[in-house]
């Protein structure tokens, strides 16, 4: 039998890919709760189910970043309704993943508009459009962004400044950092899991090889003393950090580059490499059975240099 953790993390994970979170709601999910956590100048996250939701709440200016999924959006939505007097001026989704976007409906009429990467819509709706499980009804249309860009976006919210940068593909192929400057605090979604196992969307254009190239101009692009919002952490890890915990990843996935490299050139075969963890030095990352485990990155990484 699963726990409530593995049931949480499975479903949340099945919605990323569009596939079995249908089925994972209509077995009606256990009640959840959510949490607010005050960062700095005004900023802030909510964690209920699914990836972080990042938050600006101030006198004027409100902005949401992801949503969830629809419970946890309505219990983050009513939070944001006690703690302020004005309405959302700008929903953003930091990318597509059911986890991440699952709530943009029950945010949709209370925000001024809905902002993300030029290639998030397009995989939201292949997504949605994916075959339901048998037995499951198809799902409705997906909230999708009615406003997206390329390469940077920025503009002033109030006295803050939002902005939105795409470094190519990485998590997935439409992935943000999204940083709120003056307060020098900046989303990652889900270019940052903190000291657990990626899901690696290689069907929506994620590259390993990019990823580690994104967080370095992360890094570069930010101050030394930025605070990061994590899209997702190991159980008892934290959903912040500094540009260390980015590093570490990015470590993290050079290692994964480097073993997958070294299979490959030994002629082992896509099952044997897959067999190659632990990684030294990353032996305490989270596995999450059945899609989030070093197995899984392993395999996705001999794709991708195979290709
Ligand atoms: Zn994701």
């Amino acid at each position: 039998m699963w726990t409530r953790r593995q049931f949480l993390e499975t479903s949340s994970f099945a919605a990323a890919l569009g596939v079995a979170a249908r089925g994972a709601f209509a077995q009606a999910p256990p009640a959840v709760t959510g949490t607010f956590t005050a960062l700095r100048g005004n900023t802030g996250y909510f964690s209920g189910r699914g990836g972080t939701i990042g938050w600006l709440i101030a006198p004027d200016g409100l902005v949401v970043v992801d949503t969830q999924f629809p419970d946890t959006a309505q219990l983050c939505l009513d939070g944001i309704k006690s703690r302020a007097s004005r309405s959302i001026d700008l929903l953003v989704n930091t990318h597509h993943h059911g986890d991440h976007t699952g709530g943009n409906a029950v945010f949709r009429p209370h925000v001024g508009g809905i902002l993300a990467h030029a290639n998030v819509p397009g995989l939201q709706q292949k997504a949605a459009a994916a075959p339901p499980p048998p037995g499951q009804p198809p799902p409705a249309a997906p909230t999708v962004a009615d406003k997206t860009y390329d390469k940077v976006w920025e503009q002033a919210i109030g006295k803050e400044t939002l902005r939105l940068k795409y470094y190519g593909p990485a998590h997935t192929s439409g992935d943000s950092v999204v940083t709120f400057v003056k307060a020098n605090v900046a989303h990652m979604g889900d270019l940052m899991f903190n000291k657990r196992h990626p899901f690696i969307d290689r069907p929506s254009g994620a590259s390993i090889t990019n990823w580690i190239t994104v967080l370095e101009s992360t890094v570069k692009d930010h101050a030394k003393d930025t605070t990061y919002i994590f899209g997702h952490a190991k159980d008892g890890q934290p959903v912040t950090g500094d540009q260390g915990h980015l590093l570490e990843m990015r470590n993290y996935l050079t290692a994964v580059l480097d073993v997958t490299r070294k299979a490959i050139a030994d002629g082992k075969s896509r099952d044997e490499a897959m067999t190659l963890g632990p990684l030294p030095k990353f032996e305490d990352y989270m596995e999450a059975p059945p899609r989030l485990t070093l197995a899984t990155v392993l395999g996705i990484a001999y794709d991708e240099l195979k290709n």
